[in-house]
């Protein structure tokens, strides 16, 4: 929240928020932003809700919606962005959810077209420029069998930024747009 407000913004400007997954570090804040409309892939909404099945579970905190914000649920309708299953997000600008399912049963990447051209979040999908030498035998269970495939995406979209949810903050600072123009 003091974040958005060093932007310039009050925290009641925040009127949607979209989410990877429903992790208590990717979440945890939904608090402090009452009025916002939640975003989020039914699979992880349910799985949030349900009972624990995996030790990845034990990460959801289910006080983070005391708050009973209104959440939005998205299931796969058969789109695609690239070449990628995609959920067309009804936010401007252009929006998709895109299911990376794996590091929970319902995460997602989010991908914005932004002014300086898309911005492609996978949160946990991947540790791009972290995993690079880790085995995949060991980044399998945590970030799921997504990461090579995002590595060769990033390769071959060179114009696209790219991001994670746990970045290095040089890793993360090496994608910001050059001209510093962004949504
Ligand atoms: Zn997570």
């Amino acid at each position: 929240m003091r974040q958005v407000v060093r932007l310039g913004y009050s925290p009641q400007d925040v009127r949607h928020i979209v989410l990877t997954h429903m992790h208590f570090d990717h979440c945890g804040g939904l608090p402090d932003f009452p009025h916002a409309t939640v975003h989020v892939h039914a699979r992880e909404f349910s799985a949030f809700k349900g009972l624990p099945r995996r030790w990845t579970d034990l990460a959801y905190v289910r006080r983070h919606i005391a708050h009973k914000p209104r959440v939005v649920l998205y299931d796969d309708r058969g789109e695609r962005w690239f070449d990628f299953n995609a959920i067309r997000l009804p936010l401007e600008p252009e929006m998709w959810l895109i299911p990376l399912f794996g590091h929970t049963r319902g995460q997602c990447g989010v991908a914005i077209n932004t002014n300086s051209g898309w911005l492609f979040h996978v949160a946990d999908a991947a540790a791009m420029g972290l995993d690079e030498s880790l085995p995949q035998w060991l980044v399998s269970p945590v970030l799921g069998p997504h990461t090579s495939r995002l590595r060769r995406f990033k390769d071959a979209h060179p114009e696209m930024r790219m991001t994670t949810g746990h970045m290095w903050l040089d890793t993360f600072q090496a994608t910001l747009p050059r001209d510093g123009r962004d949504a």
